[in-house]
């Protein structure tokens, strides 16, 4: 086993199992056994106490089992689906969703209904099947490969996979999206590196949510990315408790920078079954975005954007974006039909 591997074996999956000072609330059993958690060592090695922001990322509460406003499905995603396994939302990029597994279970993910599931699988006859429909259909210029964690896959997998999307003459750019260089760094190995610079152009958008997940450990995963020659972005996505004040977003967005990681995009956090409690206002993140323009860097500002509910697509926000009393806010999609975002309660 590699060191990575043996990370993940040791993983707690049970809220009793975790040290008594990090102890959930008793409904959490409960909770897990809806949406299934997942610790790996190192990542628990980031918690420093109880109801930290780290802690918050990863331990279940049975604040999850009582949310009354989010959907199962919050991007439609079941709905703009051809094939299982691939989403197709925008004309020109394609989501091909290849694991269902993750280093660690955020307890906001916006595919909460999927990933850890048991049972769910995807094999390499369904990957192939999304092959072939984007064989037939060269319009899709870009694939993004996630899930789940894609970087989860064993080399040789992986590189079947994206040696399969790169035989596909209409696909110009490969993008994975993992969360791997946060949750479990070590994964991201030399070899690993090696295999994925075959299939330049190949883009990582990769998520970090708090400055305290920017280890030299996350240093030294995303340093040997970069020198792969792959560009790595951020997608961070903005969790009440966690990171919603805008020091914290900005000392994050800083520390990415200097890994020389491009931070792409702040999230408002999807309408996530199970996740009402993590949730923001959409206000938050608009006076957010206030206190970072012009106060750091522009490389080291994302754009600010909620993907809409139902399959809209992402829009973006900026602090001038108008914004009605109450807890609806729709907004114009790229199709130009309209879509409703709710705040939390
Ligand atoms: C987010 C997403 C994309 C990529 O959107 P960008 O704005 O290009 O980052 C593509 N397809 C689906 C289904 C998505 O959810
Ligand atoms: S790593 Fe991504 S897909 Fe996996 S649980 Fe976290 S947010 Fe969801």
């Amino acid at each position: 086993m590699d060191k990575w591997q043996e990370i993940l074996a040791a993983s707690v999956c049970n809220p009793a199992d975790l040290p008594d000072c990090l102890q959930p609330d008793p409904d959490a059993a409960a909770t897990a056994a809806t949406w299934p958690m997942r610790i790996n060592r190192y990542y628990l090695g980031l918690i420093r106490q109880h109801g930290d922001p780290i802690w918050h990322q990863a331990v279940p509460t049975g604040a999850e089992t009582r949310d009354k406003t989010c959907m199962v499905d919050p991007l439609g995603e079941e709905n703009l689906s051809p094939v299982p396994g691939l989403v197709w939302k925008y004309p020109d990029r394609a989501l091909l969703l290849v694991n269902h597994a993750c280093a660690m279970y955020c307890r906001f993910c916006t595919r909460k209904r999927k990933t850890g599931r048991n049972g769910l699988k995807i094999d390499s006859g369904g990957i192939e099947r999304c092959f072939a429909f984007l064989r037939h259909t060269p319009e899709i210029r870009e694939v993004l490969v996630s899930g789940g964690d894609p970087l989860l896959l064993d080399d040789s997998y992986l590189d079947w996979i994206l040696a399969g999307i790169k035989a596909i003459a209409s696909v110009e750019v490969i993008r994975v999206g993992t969360r791997i260089p946060c949750t479990l760094p070590q994964r991201i190995t030399p070899k690993l590196a090696a295999i994925l610079k075959k299939y330049h152009p190949l883009f990582i958008n990769t998520h970090f949510n708090h400055p305290r997940e920017l280890t030299p450990e996350a240093t030294l995963a995303c340093g040997l990315l970069v020198d792969a020659g792959i560009p790595v972005g951020c997608q961070t996505v903005l969790l009440k408790g966690i990171n919603d004040n805008a020091d914290t977003m900005a000392a994050l967005m800083r520390g990415l920078l200097k890994m020389r990681i491009r931070p792409y995009y702040i999230f408002q956090a999807d309408m996530s079954h199970g996740t009402d409690h993590l949730r923001t206002p959409i206000r938050r993140g608009l006076e957010i975005m206030r206190r970072l323009n012009g106060h750091l860097s522009g490389m080291a500002v994302p754009a600010f954007a909620v993907d809409l509910p139902g399959g809209g697509g992402k829009v973006r926000l900026t602090p001038d974006t108008p914004l009605t009393d109450g807890r609806e806010h729709v907004f114009t999609g790229f199709s130009g039909r309209q879509y409703t975002y709710i705040d939390p309660e």
